[in-house]
């Protein structure tokens, strides 16, 4: 019978997570939502916001920088990047960190969460971000990420963790749904799954916060004759959250 007893080296991640006392949900999605709002360019209640993602350290009353630092998002990946590492050299103390969707964002490897995830790792292992010290780790990500950038979220979660506290994701749109799971092999739901498996605290936003009523409806009508056409054996995989 296999031992279930706890590795030794894992001890010291345990302890840190029970230490680190749970900020609570509506503290996270009140947090979530002003920041969303933050990156909103359209001052319009209902207006899209363009996909991005933001870590943020110590849930901050302040971001520092300012926000309003945020520039567009015609850049590329490779342009984006390049943005970052000079905010990074220009305000080491910044207790945050953004990325919208670049140009040529089909690129897995080029998705906002994927390239924050990356230079994270990179910074924390330079130690060329001092923000990033306080832990408390709120990854926003304005839609479900896929599961290469989940896979790339449990590598930070893995390396972050030990010495900086359990990460937060918040999800503002889903993107997924779990009626194709079967078809697809994958959904918002899996990767949600996947994420707290490695011990992340995944949230979402409640749509009514995103959406007009009238669109939410309109999501759920989508939803509802998916679901139908499923199981009346046609199917289209595209989801109705874009
Ligand atoms: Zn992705």
């Amino acid at each position: 019978m296999a031992s279930r007893s706890i590795p030794l080296a894992a001890l010291p991640f345990l302890c840190l997570c029970f230490a680190v006392p749970s900020i609570p949900t509506r503290r996270v999605l009140d947090y979530a939502l002003k920041l969303k709002d933050l990156f909103r360019q359209d001052e319009k209640q209902w207006a899209d916001v363009p996909h991005f993602a933001a870590l943020c350290c110590g849930f901050p009353d302040g971001l520092i920088p300012c926000v309003k630092q945020v520039k567009d998002g015609s850049l590329t990946a490779a342009e984006s990047v390049q943005q970052l590492l000079q905010w990074l050299k220009d305000y080491p103390e910044s207790n945050f960190i953004w990325m919208w969707n670049p140009s040529d964002h089909q690129t897995k490897e080029h998705h906002p969460e994927a390239m924050l995830v990356r230079l994270a790792i990179e910074a924390h292992e330079s130690s060329s971000w001092r923000g990033l010290q306080q832990g408390s780790l709120l990854l926003y990500s304005h839609k479900c990420p896929c599961q290469s950038c989940a896979q790339k979220i449990e590598k930070l979660q893995d390396v972050l963790a030990p010495a900086l506290g359990p990460l937060t994701l918040c999800v503002g749109l889903p993107v997924r749904s779990h009626i194709f799971e079967s078809l697809c092999g994958t959904s918002d739901r899996l990767v949600y799954q996947q994420l707290r498996k490695a011990g992340v605290r995944v949230l979402q936003l409640p749509l009514r916060h995103s959406w007009s009523p009238k669109r939410r409806a309109q999501f759920y009508r989508r939803q509802a004759a998916k679901r139908r056409r499923l199981k009346g054996g046609a199917f289209d995989v595209s989801d109705g959250a874009d």
